[in-house]
């Protein structure tokens, strides 16, 4: 079974996707824990070039090209053999990012994007999407936390970008309500995560 994990940024995507593989092999599965973009040695070196653009940045085709790019290695190399020996597999972020950064707030369009997946990873679609969302002046705060200045983020974006993202991921949501899971991330780390085992359970029986 694959399970992605979505949403803007300061959702607690990364906490609560570890926080899942843990519970998962407690129960005796055998869980793979891997990030987009990255996750292999050829999709982490891309990560590098996105989040540190050589030069004067990409422009946006570059960067739904390079998503893409990245994906393809993960999925051939990780993914999709880790699901083909019957193990799960939880992706921090995955295609649904792509349509809702590049697609919608870069304005590539959905079926651009989604040509590119079916190209470079065969369409692979994940069981199970768990959105979590919050409240945005929680997720301001969680950022403001982190280190100021996120080294792990794509700079030079504004917050109207960041909003088209949420909202973007909102519709994606709305239109696939049998995939996707919507989480709600207020409450303490635990409260999350009891909403995303129960809702594992009770779409995955897990
Ligand atoms: O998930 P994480 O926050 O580590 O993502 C790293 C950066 O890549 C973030 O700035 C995120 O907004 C960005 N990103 C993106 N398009 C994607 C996936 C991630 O712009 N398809």
């Amino acid at each position: 079974r694959f399970i992605a994990f979505e949403g803007g940024e300061g959702m607690g995507k990364s906490t609560q996707a570890r926080m899942l593989a843990e519970s998962l092999r407690e129960s005796g599965l055998t869980v793979t824990l891997t990030r987009e973009p990255g996750g292999t040695p050829g999709a982490e070196a891309i990560r590098e070039l996105l989040l540190a653009p050589p030069g004067s940045g990409w422009i946006m085709e570059a960067e739904a090209l390079l998503f893409a790019a990245a994906r393809a290695d993960h999925v051939a190399h990780s993914i999709r053999p880790a699901l083909d020996s019957g193990g799960w597999v939880i992706c921090d972020r995955f295609i649904d990012s792509s349509r809702a950064y590049q697609g919608v707030a870069g304005e590539m369009g959905d079926d651009a994007i989604m040509g590119l997946h079916a190209f470079g990873s065969a369409g692979l679609m994940p069981d199970l999407t768990i959105m979590i969302e919050a409240p945005q002046d929680i997720v301001s705060a969680r950022l403001a936390e982190r280190d100021g200045d996120n080294s792990d983020a794509i700079g030079g974006r504004t917050s109207a970008y960041h909003a088209a993202v949420n909202e973007a991921f909102r519709d994606l949501a709305s239109r696939e309500p049998a995939r996707f899971a919507i989480v709600d991330g207020a409450g303490s780390i635990e409260d999350v995560h009891r909403r995303v085992l129960s809702e594992v359970a009770r779409r995955l029986g897990a």
